[in-house]
């Protein structure tokens, strides 16, 4: 075949192969274009899955009649005209395809009005050829409709999917493009069906939180922190999900960027990490994050649908935003008015099993949630050691104690549970959770500061291992180390330990030793330590936390108590679980169906 230049048409439907993917796309392309025009309404409406119909109008600054034919043109925008202006790009479009694509493959009608005209103009296309512009009725501002999408591509209708899927596509696109402006009002119809209705809230200082509301609902707020962040010209701003409000999916995550939202890797992942010391493995965060910056930080022209950026100083942007959230999530720890851990298994418990009535109520639901019913298998054997960090006071059962968010200690439930009395009501502490929480906290800080304090053994122990295992634990020899022991071999099956972490006080040393060579190098009894920034000090905390079934002392649950809300991220374990649970008076009060 000869070379020739490729008919227009035939160009725009390779472009449009690109950016219009599915009907979902030209919603993307369609709003965008409406924010763009400074529109504060938008109201799309959808036939069959957006395939039969795609409707956009909205209330912004229109097109005069002889701009309509542009608008259709290639390469035609009125958003920049310079590199300059593209590297400082603040629209959300900028590359002049979009409306052209869409009318390449299927059958559009634009009609557009500008506040001052006497009526508005209209321009049809039919895949691709474009008709004059005539005059129509329209109201200030310009509608979009496309209809029978990809009726002249029938490779890219294969891979349309049912009306049904589309439709959510579409659905869970506008609840993006309505959380990326709380400032404009959404409308989504199917076939006259509201899907979204999020009207703009006039008060500026609650839009936002407003507008969460109505996209994700109050369950989500009621179990997020508020975050806001700023550094210089960077800021961050949003809601970050409790991590006992964990979910199994990704499906929560939202970002925004310079309010485009974007599927990053890069902020993703910074995300992840900050919630790595708190989430159980393969579980999800919720969050609604917004990142703003100055738009020549970053590139959004990455990729035609605009959905991963490039941020010119990647890794102070990941730190940034892992700083940021990081330091939200410490904040979690017992408080009288904070969120609790118990407040959000409870509401856990709420969504996943009916709501607690009288004639219901056995006590095991309170706090019934998939973490309190994982945290009960816990290895029970019996606990033959004393100490394990935990210093007990002096018996400070008093009315002050009473003052404190996890209260006084009452009595120990099972071998498993602390029950308290706090001021307001009942508190129930999963002991060892809680326990590995504090340890693994102290251990961290201590290793950052100067070491983790350890202790010179008069006699080597000595633990029988097999020989690969022996191995497995001199290569990492430098991680044993840093965590307080000194360890070398002593034959080819025997290893001798001469030093151990000061924390271990009169534990059972093989045990510990053996427990944490299983949990390090054993994947697959690992697997929950993947979560933690740090494997090691977290397989050393779990394995001297102390376990199931070891008697404490009423002085020594207290210390515990106190530790707890002295300690960073404290509301749950290392592994994302609540770590303790509430039951106010006015809750037992509605048990007892008492009023008061
Ligand atoms: P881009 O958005 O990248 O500029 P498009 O093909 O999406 O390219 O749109 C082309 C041009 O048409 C825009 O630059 C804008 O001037 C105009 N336009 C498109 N949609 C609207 C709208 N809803 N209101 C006002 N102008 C619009
Ligand atoms: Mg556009």
């Amino acid at each position: 075949m000869p070379i020739r230049i490729l008919p227009d048409t035939l160009i725009d439907q390779i472009a449009a192969g690109e950016v219009i993917e599915r009907p979902a796309s030209v919603v993307k392309e369609l709003v965008e274009n409406s924010l763009d025009a400074g529109a504060r309404r938008v109201e799309i409406d959808i036939e069959r899955g957006g395939v039969g119909l795609v409707r956009v109008r909205d209330d912004g600054a229109g097109l005069a009649a002889q701009e309509l034919p542009l608008a259709l043109a290639r390469h035609a925008t009125s958003k920049i005209a310079s590199l300059d202006e593209l590297e400082a790009v603040a629209t959300l479009g900028f590359r002049g395809e979009a409306l052209p694509s869409i009318a390449a493959v299927s059958r559009l009608r634009m009609a557009s009005r500008v506040a001052e005209a006497q009526h508005g103009f209209e321009i049809t296309a039919e895949a691709g050829a474009v008709s004059a512009p005539r005059p129509c009725a329209q109201p200030p501002g310009t509608v979009v409709e496309v209809r029978e999408l990809f009726f002249n591509v029938p490779a890219r209708r294969k891979f349309v999917r049912s009306d049904a899927t589309e439709a959510s596509h579409i659905a869970r696109l506008a609840e993006r493009l309505a959380l990326s402006r709380a400032d404009v009002s959404f409308r989504l119809r199917n076939a006259e069906r509201v899907l979204l209705d999020a009207r703009a809230e006039p008060d500026r200082s609650r839009a936002g939180e407003a507008r969460v509301r109505a996209v994700l609902g109050e369950e989500f707020l009621a179990r997020a922190l508020r975050i806001e962040h700023a550094a210089g010209p960077v800021s961050l701003a949003g809601w970050i999900g409790l991590p006992t409000a964990s979910r199994a999916q990704p499906d929560e995550q939202y970002w925004f960027v310079n309010g485009r939202s974007v599927r990053d890797r890069l902020l993703m992942n910074a995300v992840r990490l900050a919630y790595r010391d708190v989430l159980y493995h393969g579980r999800h965060p919720a969050y609604v994050l917004y990142l703003m910056l100055d738009p020549r930080w970053v590139d959004v022209n990455a990729h035609p649908t605009k959905l991963e950026v490039r941020f010119r100083d990647a890794r102070q942007i990941h730190d940034f935003v892992m700083r940021a959230v990081e330091r939200a999530l410490a904040a979690t720890r017992p408080a009288r008015d904070a969120a609790a851990a118990a407040d959000a298994a409870r509401t856990m418990a709420a969504t996943d099993a009916p709501r607690l009535r009288p004639d219901a109520a056995r006590p095991r639901e309170w706090t019934r949630s998939p973490w309190a019913l994982a945290g009960a298998v816990r290895d029970a054997g019996p606990a033959s050691f004393e100490g394990a960090g935990l210093e007990s006071g002096p018996a400070a059962v008093s009315d002050a104690a009473a003052d404190h968010p996890l209260g006084t200690a009452l009595a120990q439930l099972h071998g498993l549970y602390i029950v308290a009395q706090s001021r307001d009501g009942l508190i129930l502490v999963d002991m060892h959770a809680a326990h590995e929480r504090v340890l693994y906290e102290q251990l961290k800080a201590q290793y950052a500061a100067s070491g983790v304090p350890s202790q010179q053994l008069i006699e080597p122990i000595l633990v029988h291992l097999k020989p690969h295992e022996l191995d497995a634990v001199l290569e990492r020899r430098a991680e044993w180390e840093r965590a307080g022991f000194d360890v070398s071999a002593m034959g080819p099956a025997q290893l001798a330990v001469r030093r151990v972490p000061a924390l271990l006080g009169g534990q059972d040393i093989v045990r510990v030793v053996r427990a944490m060579l299983a949990d390090l190098e054993l994947g697959a009894a690992a697997h929950h330590l993947d979560g933690t920034a740090d494997r090691f000090l977290g397989a050393l905390a779990c394995r001297t936390a102390i376990h199931a079934h070891r008697r404490l002392t009423l002085p020594e649950m207290d210390a515990l108590l106190r530790q707890m809300e002295a300690t960073d991220r404290a509301n749950q374990c290392n592994h994302g679980r609540p770590t303790w649970a509430r039951l106010t008076l006015a809750e037992l009060d509605q048990l007892f169906l008492r009023g008061r």
